[in-house]
């Protein structure tokens, strides 16, 4: 059965009258032990959404399950998750090894054990030594992993985390992503996490489900959801991408053949999705890497694109070129400096655009 499970979930909230619908109709299933990540803009539902499954608020639609049991009116401290938020608030005057034994003592297990397992929780979040510190002792990052500790000493079956590295600067929180993804392996639960930064999502689950005002967008693995974004708020949210369009010419099997300007060509694999006919206008999205650059029409099956360069932009690792097509789109190129010859390009030049069908995503 699954960790847990969201069927036709929804949240509505009565405010001064007015009605605000936080969450609408989700569906989803967690797995057991796997890194689940609800990313989204902010005031998309993702809060919301946690604290349905913690307990803390009931949802005005749907069920949500935990490892097959309805859980509706169950309250959080009965439901086995534990949540751990930004503001994680340690007790301040508590050393950190009262503070991860806190709801261990309230529970009134054995001091032995309380001895135990706290000394194991500390050595799994790499703070053995520091068990007698007070919290104002510690860096921004050992004080997230006190509070993580705290939480998972309890041995929930899934812990909840909203947003919880985002207090630290940027290059703390990337160790912490680091850290996290580790213990979450070490210890094997279930973790739901919370973020509306799409490269900590990419970086550490094992699915992501975009939300977007309330529902989910697009559900999958970080590699798909990156290479396939299926909608074009996913294409504009994780990464950047380039969004083109044209007129359908023919349909060959699986693939639409698209022209473009006067003489641009861009095939793109249908894979299943509704079908388009000749006539009819298909919008498609291409990652900015994936595109290459050249002074002559691409050849051997290759789509080709015909364009002006506007910006040149060197970065070390690669360099990015905007450039606007034959009929006005801009489009957006990382080339890798390693693979290819400085200045292939410069402002003003006429160049053509060229990628891999594959690399089509129609949306
Ligand atoms: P996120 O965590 O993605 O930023 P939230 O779940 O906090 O989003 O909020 C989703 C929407 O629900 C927002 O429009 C927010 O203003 C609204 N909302 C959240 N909690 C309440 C509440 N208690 N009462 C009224 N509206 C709320
Ligand atoms: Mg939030």
């Amino acid at each position: 059965v699954p960790a847990i499970e969201l069927r036709g979930v929804g949240k509505t909230f009565q405010s001064s009258g007015e009605s605000v619908a936080a969450v609408r109709e989700l569906d989803l299933e967690i797995a057991q032990g796997e890194f689940f990540s609800l990313l989204g803009p902010s005031g998309c539902g993702k809060t919301t959404t946690m604290r349905m499954i913690a307990g803390f608020e009931e949802p005005t639609a749907g069920v949500v399950r935990l490892l097959g049991r309805d859980v509706t009116g169950v309250p959080p401290n009965r439901r086995d998750v534990n949540m751990v938020f930004q503001s994680y608030a340690l007790f301040p005057h508590m050393s950190v090894f009262e503070n991860v034994a806190f709801g261990l003592r309230r529970k009134g297990v054995a001091k032995r054990e309380i001895a135990e397992r706290v000394g194991a929780m500390l050595e799994i979040v790499d703070l053995a030594g520091r068990e007698r510190r007070r919290p104002a002792a510690l860096s921004g990052g050992q004080q997230q992993r006190v509070a993580l500790a705290r939480a998972l000493v309890n041995r929930p079956r899934a812990l909840l985390l909203d947003e919880p590295l985002g207090a630290l600067d940027l290059k703390l929180r990337q160790a912490m992503q680091v850290e996290l993804k580790r213990i979450q392996r070490e210890v094997g639960i279930t973790f739901v996490y919370v973020t509306h930064d799409q490269g900590e999502a990419l970086t550490m689950s094992d699915r992501i489900a975009v939300m977007n005002d309330g529902a989910v967008e697009q559900l999958g693995t970080p590699r798909e959801i990156y290479e396939h974004p299926a909608t074009r708020f996913t294409a504009g949210f994780i990464g950047t991408s380039n969004l083109l369009a044209g007129e359908v010419t023919e349909v060959v099997g699986e693939r639409a053949v698209l022209a473009y300007g006067p003489d641009g060509r861009i095939e793109v694999p249908l894979r299943g999705g509704p079908g388009v006919a000749a006539g009819e206008r298909l919008e498609l999205t291409v990652r900015p890497e994936k595109i290459g650059i050249g002074t002559d029409a691409p050849g051997g099956g290759l789509c080709g694109v015909r364009g002006t360069v506007t910006e040149v932009v060197y970065l070390g690792t690669s360099t990015n070129y905007n450039v606007t097509t034959a009929t006005g789109a801009d489009v957006v190129v990382f080339l890798q400096n390693a693979t290819s010859a400085d200045d292939i390009a410069v402002r003003g030049d006429g160049v053509w655009l060229s990628w891999d069908p594959r690399h089509s995503y129609a949306i």
